[in-house]
């Protein structure tokens, strides 16, 4: 057995998996630093699960190599087996045993494992302290919420000790309100252990208000990898654009580029906005943030008719249609708008999409 180790690094370098013929991870590099609390986003059926089973060593791979801390553990005739990695996995759905309670859930691996019973019950109770369950340790599931049970999962997962921990789609059994509770958790866990956290969603709020790298994944492949904003800001496609936040792309002409700004034609008016350093004068496509659309003041700005607006709670979604441009663009009002209504528009920056 290899040594209990905190916040490993995790590599994958051009990690392939098949099902018959469909690619499940088709050549998946990525560098994970120890410590780092790293979420993969992607739609359903992208392979973000194949992706953590393979890290955690529950799926062998075909082809790539898969390093923790620099250490190889498959790839290239190698397979170490999961429970020599180290990693703690929590999945979706919580796998208590429903006759134990909630301290013996948590202590069971630990027992397993061959611990000293008073070791055990000490490092139960810490873990229990740190999800906030301390009242509940002799309850059993089923008379706990969603959100203790998943918390049960997760302090089961701590107190094994890994200082690496895969999660597959936590959250994704819970109401609203319990999720945002328990992001909050385990945002406070993560700055207080170091660990290492791959933290799997197919919420992009989620990978938002979590994440301090995010690695977008589509049909096999990982897209980008960025810090949340700068996902956001300067998503470098079309497809990562429209997972990331409301966007309206729109096709423009660049006319002059300078550095990481560019002016654009857009309808009839030039509007000077964001860009990759790489971008070169001619066609190409805008994407329009709610946010980069406001109202101008006095008679500046160009005219734009409401077609329908949505009350979001505190503010009202409005989808506008401007002359010149075929999409409807929306916009974030404080106040309704009446669908026929003109508001006078400004258009402040913009990202224009590398080609
Ligand atoms: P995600 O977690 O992003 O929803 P998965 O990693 O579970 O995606 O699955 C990726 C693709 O691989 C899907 O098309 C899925 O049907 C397929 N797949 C996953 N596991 C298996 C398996 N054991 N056998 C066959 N196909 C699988
Ligand atoms: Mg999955």
């Amino acid at each position: 057995m290899m040594a209990i180790r905190g916040g490993m690094s995790i590599h994958l370098a051009s990690v392939t998996k098949s099902f018959g013929t469909h690619k499940a991870l088709n050549n998946v590099s990525l560098t994970i630093e120890g410590g780092m609390f790293f979420v993969v986003l992607g739609p359903s059926g992208c392979g973000k699960s194949t992706l953590l089973r393979a890290i955690a060593g529950l799926e062998p791979i075909d082809r790539g190599e898969i390093t923790l801390d620099g250490e190889p553990v498959a790839g290239n005739g190698l397979h170490m087996p999961p429970e020599q990695r180290q990693v703690g996995v929590v999945f979706q759905s919580y796998a208590l045993w429903p006759h134990m309670n909630v301290a013996a859930n948590v202590a069971f691996p630990l027992e397993s494992a061959g611990k000293k019973r008073s070791a055990v019950s000490a490092r139960v109770a810490e873990c229990l302290e740190t999800v906030a369950l301390t009242p509940f340790v002799k309850r059993k599931p089923a008379e706990l919420s969603g959100g203790q049970r998943q918390r049960v999962a997760l302090a089961r997962c701590l107190a094994q000790g890994a200082g690496t921990v895969l999660m597959d789609e936590p959250l994704a059994n819970l109401d609203p309100h319990l999720r945002s509770a328990m992001e909050e958790e385990l945002a406070a866990f993560h700055s207080a252990s170091g660990a290492t956290t791959l933290f799997i969603t197919h919420d992009q709020r989620e990978a938002m208000a979590l994440a301090d790298k995010v690695a977008v994944m589509w049909d096999g492949e990982i897209l980008q990898v960025d810090d949340p904003d700068t996902l956001y800001r300067r998503p470098m496609s079309k497809r990562v654009a429209g997972f990331i936040g409301r966007s309206t792309l729109v096709p423009v002409t660049v006319v002059r580029v300078e550095g990481d700004e560019a002016d654009v034609r857009l309808g009839g008016v030039t509007l000077e906005v964001a860009c990759p350093r790489e971008t070169v004068p001619g066609p190409a496509t805008l994407l329009l943030r709610p946010e980069h659309l406001v109202l101008a003041t006095g008679s500046h700005g160009f005219a734009a008719t409401v077609q329908q607006t949505i009350y979001r709670g505190g503010y009202w979604e409005v989808f506008v249609r401007v002359a010149g441009i075929e999409q409807d663009l929306m916009m974030v009002l404080p106040r309704k708008a009446e669908p026929g209504e003109t508001l006078r528009l400004a258009i402040l920056r913009g990202w224009v999409l590398p080609e």
